[in-house]
Parts: structure tokens; sequence; C-alpha cells
């Protein structure tokens, strides 16, 4: 039997039944990252000690081997963010979500690569080198929960915990095959994760099914006296795929923005429309819905989240976190310049050029707050749209994951967000789940529910997998 094939429930029964041990599933996952992360650069640290210290814990993850994005805090283990200027910094605590894995009884294989500070869409952009895609080793896994991803389709956890700023646990996912949810905006602690932005930001959970996904969020989420916007969200709770009715969706409305159907990829719009017939084969009525805000998500997103990622940024300036300049230098603001300078990659200093000059008196008002401005009114919208309906339908991504060399523009890669962002605007639950794979690839599609209705999301998806798996 292969282990590193088998889901959470499979290999917790097989716990129970004796088939095999923790130790022999452990160990194979140790094997194959071994054997094969030379060639995906999943992992930027690991920490096999720490899973075999977690053996004899008993647990909704117990003996569930996992990875880490590394802007996840284990306490006196390096906490990289895919970043020079951390390139040596170890946490003094465990994370929130740390925290519950170990509660679980997870077993903690290590930190695994990203974009540098969770900006980016390719894991290009990690001074650690890029990741890549498990499936076909000449593209990128997608990002910025790039080695999230990849350990999880190479085979080298069973499940990831990723971050979603505006998108990155659900793109990657749709890149490499899996399943990623982001859920309701502080349904998982934020305390103990290096933030990008914080109203944006949210954990989230990676596995090859809906069911490994939704268990690791179940262990992650709760609220936290340590992260103020934390929430109790219930209606995960209330998630149990083995007595869900398999008439969930007969006579559920579902949205589908009319703005969405102009789709340049032949292949991404023939695995949509096959989406929609699976949903209505279900019993979903399909409503095509006038969404007109959403055609400004783009450039509302980089103007809010590059003002919070300029002001996050600053507590990087070679006092309390990482490294220093070996310069030489005269005044204080010397070090902090050749600190930053030397320490960040390009495009976490566009973002904070960027966020720092929007924020200015004089700019803020015609930038930062229209957006904020234009962030309520695609919310609204949203909102409107999920009175009527459960959930927003589309793709995951507007293409297929792109070659780890190609040229295409910073622009073009932003606008590759367009579907996945607007979640993360409303705080809104969204997860991918994939498309069947042909030609070794599979697109994703994306389900964007109800806050605090996480359970919709997860049981359509759980129906809509298991019927796209009997295709
Ligand atoms: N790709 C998006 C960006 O570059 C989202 C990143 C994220 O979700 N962390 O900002």
């Amino acid at each position: 039997m292969e282990l590193t094939k088998l889901g959470i429930k499979e290999l917790q029964d097989g716990y129970k039944k004796g088939d095999f041990t923790k130790e022999e599933v452990l160990n194979s996952y140790i094997e194959n990252i071994e054997k094969e992360d030379g060639k995906i650069n999943a992992y930027i640290t690991k920490t096999f000690e720490l899973a075999k210290k977690n053996l004899n814990r008993d647990g909704l993850l117990s003996g569930i081997p996992l990875s880490l994005k590394d802007n996840i805090s284990v306490k006196d283990v390096r906490l990289t963010c895919g970043s020079k200027i951390l390139e040596n910094y170890e946490s003094p605590y465990d994370a929130d979500v740390t925290k519950k894995v170990l509660e679980a009884g997870g077993l903690i294989l290590g930190k695994v690569n990203m974009d540098e500070f969770a900006m980016g869409a390719t894991t290009r952009s990690s001074y650690y080198g890029a990741t890549k895609n498990p499936l076909d080793k000449t593209l990128i896994p997608g990002g910025s929960s790039g080695g999230s991803a990849a350990s999880v389709a190479g085979e080298m956890a069973v499940v990831s915990v990723g971050t979603d700023t505006g998108g990155s646990t659900r793109q990657p996912a749709s890149y490499c095959g899996i399943v990623g949810i982001k859920p309701t905006y502080g349904t998982i602690s934020r305390y103990g994760i290096s933030t990008m932005a914080n109203t944006f930001d949210s954990p989230g959970t990676m596995g090859k099914t809906v069911e490994d996904a939704t268990i690791l969020l179940k262990a992650l989420k709760g609220r936290s006296i340590k992260d103020a916007t934390s929430i109790e969200n219930k209606s995960i709770d209330e998630v149990d795929f083995d007595k869900l009715d398999s008439n969930y969706l007969k006579g559920k409305n579902i949205a589908i923005p009319k703005v969405y159907l102009d789709l340049d990829d032949e292949r991404i719009e023939s695995e949509f429309k096959t989406a929609i017939e699976i949903l209505e084969d279900l019993g979903a009525k399909i409503n095509y819905v006038d969404m007109k805000y959403l055609k400004n998500v783009i450039e509302t997103y980089h103007i809010l989240v590059n003002g919070e990622i300029s002001s996050n940024m600053a507590r990087f300036d070679g006092i309390i976190y990482g490294k220093r300049t070996t310069d030489d230098y005269e005044t204080i603001e010397e070090m902090f310049k050749k600190t930053r300078g030397e320490g960040f990659g390009q495009e976490v200093k566009k973002r904070i050029m960027i966020g720092t000059q929007i924020l200015s008196l004089d700019l803020a008002e015609d930038y930062y707050y229209k957006a904020l401005k234009v962030r309520g009114l695609i919310k609204s919208e949203m909102d409107k749209v999920l009175e009527d309906n459960m959930f927003i339908l589309s793709p995951t991504s507007p293409i297929l994951p792109i070659k780890l060399d190609s040229q295409m523009t910073p622009v073009e890669i932003y606008k590759a967000d367009m579907f996945t962002i607007p979640a993360n605007m409303a705080g809104c639950p969204s997860l991918s789940v994939p498309m069947n794979k042909k030609g070794g690839l599979s697109v994703g599609i994306q389900f964007t529910g109800r806050r605090m209705k996480d359970n919709e999301i997860l049981n359509s998806a759980y129906l809509f997998e298991r019927s796209k798996n009997e295709l």
C-alpha cells in the first residue's frame, strides 16, 4: 500500500485497525521529501524531529503529517516568510495555528516556500528559489502558498496550512490540482502569522480532497483572545459529510456573474461549463447576475493592500526582527535604509513604495479613501447577490499555470487574481475544488459563499467533488 496516497480518514482508520503505524506513515513522508523535494523545492525548513515528538498525541489530526507556510510561527524554528531579511530569524513563540495543530496531534514536517511576505501569485519571488509544480515541473505551482500546494500535490504532506490575502490558498490549490479553502474572515486566528494586509488576510487549508481540507479547518478554527478580529464560526462544526443529504443542492440558487462569462482560455471555459452541468444535475438552479463593481477589484485591491503592506513592513528595520546590514552606517536612518535595501526583494519594495505613496496626505483622499469606498460597494453588491443565492460560482483563475520562466508582466499576473479577490474584499468564505485532470493538469472551480455560513460551500463542494469523480 502506498501510504502517501491516503487521506486523513483512511490513515486514521488504518491506525485504529493496526494496518500500519503513525511512525511508518511519518517515515514514508520523510522518505518522499528526501527523494522528491530536491526537484520541487517546496520545503524551506524541515522539522522532522518536531513531527516525531508529537506521535503520541490524539486529536483530529492525530498522526497526520502536514506542512505550514513559512509565515506561520513555530517556536524555535526559522520563520523566513520567503525573504532574505528573515533568513536566520527564529520564532520566539508558536502561532495559534501551530498550537492547534500540535494539540490536535498533527505532525509538522516543516515550513514551506512562498512568495516573499506572501506578495505574489507564482512562488517565484521567494529568496529561497522558485517552487515547481509537481504536476508539471516546467510550470509554476501558483502562489503565494505555492510550497503548501506543491507539498500536498507532490505527496510530501497530507495537508498544509496556507494564507490567503487575495487568493493565495485557492489559486495554488487550483494550479496543483488540490482543494484550497479560505474560510470567513476571522475564522482562524492570525496570531503569530506574519501580516501582509490585516483586513484581507486569512489563514487557509489545503488538501487533496474537500474532506481533508475541512478536517484541517475544523482543527484550526476558533476565536482567540490574542486576535481581536477572530470569531467563533460555528457553521463549520455543523459539517458532517457522512450524514450529508445527497439532495442538499436541490432547488438551491447559485449565482454566476455575467462578467465572468467572458473567458479567454478554452479549456477553462469548457471545464466551467461542465462544472455548471454537475451542479444542475445535483438540482441547483443557476442564475446569471449583473455585478458591475467586480470589474474594479484588481485596482481597488492593490491600493488597499499596498497601503496596509507599507505600514506592516515598517517593523522590518534591522532592530527587532532578522538581519541588520553589515555595511557601515553613520546614522540610524542609514542603517534602516541599508537593511531594508539589502533585505527586501523587488516585489516587496515596489508594494511598500506604492503603499507609502497612496497613503501620503495629499494622495490619500484620491486613492486610499476612494478605494475604501469602492470596497464597500463591492461588498454590498456581493451581499445582495448572496441574499438570494447560496454561493457565487466561477473558475478559480482565468488562466492555467504559466511556465516558470514566463515573461508575463506583473500587471498581467495581478489581473489573473480577478476571481479570488472579491471574497477577501467582503470577508466571505471561498474555496477551490479541482475538476478532473486532463493531460496532467486540472482546472479549479471556485465557490464563494455567505459569511459565517461556510458549511454551505463545504457541503456543496463535497457533493460536487463526488459527482465529478463519477464522470
Ligand atoms: N496574488 C495576490 C497578490 O499578489 C494575493 C496574494 C495573497 O493572497 N497572499 O497580492
